[in-house]
């Protein structure tokens, strides 16, 4: 059976998913600052909405609703009343707002067609090289798990984007959260930055997909 799909709107990432993203398991974006991934998850966030269905937005970054005005433009307050927002200020906090996310989207009162992690490993990284990590690696962890049960129980798109850190003898730009991560991911997007307001989004792991890329750009009301 295909597994069906979410499109995204940006036809060339459609192209390359194989018609967009999967719904019954969870897509990690992974790419340094700038790189369109908070950009993307608001631009399908907004599509979503637009449509009806509910989305779950987790932003550790503070600054969905701005940005989401500059793509909504005057369809706003109607956006903003199907987008369930929330703003943990640490990982606790992002571990209980996961959890309240999953638990409502398996209930099933309203359609949830989204959930949106952005920056899933914000707050993990804080905690990384400490004392706490161990636990900061378990919370993170029983997140995770707990949001690629409820894609596959209620066939939700899920968004979770993380961050990079440098490899200096690779020469590379690595994602956190481990392998766990990466493997709790079926799908694993890497975005890159090209020139002036270019972006490239490489199909790094996909169950069903070859490896390939698709580029799309920037603009002052979203993507294209
Ligand atoms: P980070 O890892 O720092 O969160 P990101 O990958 O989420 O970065 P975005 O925040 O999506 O990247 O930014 C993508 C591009 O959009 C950047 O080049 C940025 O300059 C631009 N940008 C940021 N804020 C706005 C805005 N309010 N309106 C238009 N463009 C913006
Ligand atoms: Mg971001």
């Amino acid at each position: 059976m295909v597994p069906d799909r979410l499109a995204t709107g940006i036809s060339s990432v459609d192209r390359l998913l194989g018609g967009g993203l999967e719904v019954d398991s969870l897509t990690e974006i992974y790419g340094e600052g700038g790189s369109g991934k908070t950009l993307f998850c608001l631009h399908v966030a907004h599509r979503v909405a637009r449509e009806g269905r509910w989305v779950f937005y987790i932003d550790t970054e503070g600054v969905s609703v701005d940005r989401l005005r500059s793509i909504a433009g005057d369809e706003l307050d109607r956006i903003l009343k199907r987008l369930l927002l929330s703003t943990p200020s640490n990982l606790e906090e992002q571990g209980r707002a996961i959890a309240t996310a999953c638990a409502l989207t398996r209930e099933g009162k309203r359609p949830v067609g989204l959930i949106v992690v952005d920056s899933g490993t914000a707050y993990y990284r804080l905690s990384l090289s400490g004392a706490d990590e161990d636990d900061a690696r378990q919370t993170l962890s029983l997140a995770v798990a707990e949001l690629v049960a409820t894609a596959l129980a209620s066939h939700v798109a899920v968004l979770f984007t993380n961050q990079v850190w440098r490899s200096v003898r690779e020469g590379t730009l690595e994602p956190l959260g481990g392998s766990f991560l990466n493997h709790a991911a079926k799908t694993i997007l890497r975005f890159d930055r090209l020139p002036g307001n270019r972006r490239r989004v490489v199909l790094v792991k996909h169950r069903a997909l070859p490896e390939g890329s698709a580029e799309f750009r920037i603009t002052p009301s979203g993507l294209d």
